[in-house]
């Protein structure tokens, strides 16, 4: 390791142990805790560059589910299936101020219908606008991309997680999005795409690599291969800026500034455009049901290597 890559490590070090005890004060979703083989307080961070080389740094916690980190990619999918101007007839393109799984703007907003393809209503019209015969089909276009932008080919969903994936707040939202046009067909020809998808299970560098290549436009780091069209890109960068940390969307955009997402697993990926790939995980989540270690990490290596957007 040259000299460069060994001070960027020791400073993953050291911020994660700054952190460690504060990042232990949350709250792991049951199942979680259960099944997705993490512990609390344990800290993880990968920084992949668009050179290709990773740095990890912390706890090494195997693999774990990317949960709402999907709906990124599956935001891919759908645009590069049926273009923004169908996408955008069934899902919005506004924050909601709400928690992921909120019914709000279903009902409330005037014309009704999901706000935004990263709240799990949003989500949900957009997996429904996913093209192919089957259910399965469907899903495979989600992992096959999924695999790709990671550089695993054996990148697989979790059995034991999508056993209990089937939660009655996304069944109540797929009939909302149903009655309103949004979503159509069974409930069964949608939901288990996204439950499935929210399966997915990778490693922090990984998914690293994943915000690297959102970072590089599209372009894989590695072979040059436009996996995501660049203007489709735009569209994933802009939702992760303005909802992709759900309602501390606003608050991370002035402290840390870098387009990000994060899962209840408590993975966040960050794409520093033209720069990095960032993940940071650590299970115990904020009362934004965001990882606690994770935003205040990201917070600190925006603020140590000026990545703020909105600061260039
Ligand atoms: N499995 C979760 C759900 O759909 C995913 C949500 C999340 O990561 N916020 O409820």
């Amino acid at each position: 390791m040259d000299k460069i890559n060994e001070d960027i490590q020791a400073y993953l070090e050291d911020i994660i142990n700054e952190e460690r005890d504060v990042a232990r004060n949350g709250r792991i979703p049951d199942y979680i805790e259960k099944v997705d083989n993490e512990d609390h307080g344990a800290i993880s961070i990968a920084i992949t560059g668009l050179n290709g080389k990773t740095i990890q740094a912390g706890d090494d916690e195997g693999r774990f589910s990317l949960q709402s980190i999907s709906k990124v990619i599956s935001l891919a999918v759908a645009l590069m299936d049926q273009g923004k101007e169908k996408v955008f007839q069934h899902v919005g393109k506004e924050p909601t101020g709400d928690p992921y799984h909120s019914l709000m703007g279903m009902e409330v907003k005037k014309d009704g219908g999901p706000l935004n393809p990263m709240v799990n209503a949003g989500a949900i019209a957009v997996v429904g606008q996913i093209k192919g015969e089957t259910v399965d089909e469907r899903f495979q276009k989600v992992l096959a991309l999924t695999r790709k932008l990671a550089g695993n080919p054996e990148i697989d969903y979790n059995r034991e997680v999508y056993q209990y994936e089937d939660q009655d707040l996304n069944r109540a939202l797929f009939y909302y999005n149903r009655s309103g046009g949004y979503v159509e067909g069974d409930l069964l020809d949608v939901l288990p795409i996204y439950w499935k998808m929210t399966s997915i299970e990778v490693t922090i560098k990984e998914l690293a690599r994943i915000g690297a290549v959102i970072a590089n436009n599209g372009k894989d780091i590695d072979s040059d291969e436009q996996i995501i069209p660049s203007d489709v890109v735009t569209v994933l960068k802009t939702f992760m800026v303005t909802c992709g940390m759900y309602d501390q969307s606003g608050a991370f955009a002035i402290d840390v500034g870098i387009p990000a997402k994060s899962g209840i697993s408590g993975g966040i990926v960050a794409a520093v455009p033209g720069r990095m790939g960032i993940a940071v995980l650590g299970p115990d989540l904020n009362k934004h049901n965001n990882s606690i270690a994770g935003v205040r990490l990201l917070r600190k290596m925006s603020e140590r290597w000026n990545l703020s957007l909105f600061n260039q």
